[in-house]
């Protein structure tokens, strides 16, 4: 094993970034328990793993509500998003807030949700140690806005060469097919 492979092993098993929740003491006992930490580099996405700049950090707190679980977090961070005009990173802040009802169930392996009678959703963990990652991945991501500009001014790429026509004019002119269409309608429209 490299000595970067193993610092990162280090890394991962710092408490503060994993992204777990012990729920042990509330299993035992009603009450609330809390916990918190940080998340480096990227944040595990639905199909791909999405860029951070910076760390980003969450917070969760789960209460027993009856036999079941009340969780409520937050995770807030800067993704590394795409410029939908000229492709260059585009970071956007985001703010993710989330509540789930959960449910002990030491028959089920891994998370998995159960809809309810009454509609609501329920997820059964079966492990005290609660993995959170799905929480805070699914919150982050559907707080993410669709698509991102680098500037609300951006000029986006040249269709014809490519370059990026923020850092100057190529000299390509270009006839947007839009309005060309628009032009030949209005021509017809006066023939009309
Ligand atoms: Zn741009
Ligand atoms: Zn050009």
């Amino acid at each position: 094993m490299t000595l970067a492979a193993f610092s990162r092993i280090l890394t991962r098993m710092d408490v503060s970034e994993l992204q777990s929740i012990n729920l042990a003491s509330i299993i035992k006992e009603p009450g609330s328990t809390s916990a918190e930490g940080v998340i480096r580099n990227e944040i595990e996405g639905g199909s791909a793993p999405l860029p951070l700049q910076g760390d980003a950090v969450w917070s969760v707190t789960v209460s027993s509500a009856g036999e079941e679980y009340w969780l409520s977090g937050e995770v807030h961070g800067t993704v590394v998003m795409e410029c939908r005009r000229c492709l260059k990173p585009a970071p956007q802040e985001v703010d993710a807030y989330f509540q789930h009802l959960l449910q002990y169930d030491p028959a089920v392996s891994e998370l998995t949700l159960v809809e309810g009678e009454d509609g609501a959703d329920v997820y059964h963990f079966g492990e005290p140690d609660l993995d959170l990652s799905f929480f805070i991945s699914q919150a982050f991501a559907l707080a993410m806005p669709l698509t991102a500009l680098c500037d609300e001014s951006c000029k986006g790429l040249c269709p014809v060469c490519g370059a990026d026509l923020n850092d100057g004019d190529c000299g390509h002119v270009v006839e947007a097919p839009v309005s060309s269409a628009l032009a030949d309608l209005g021509k017809f429209l006066d023939e009309v």
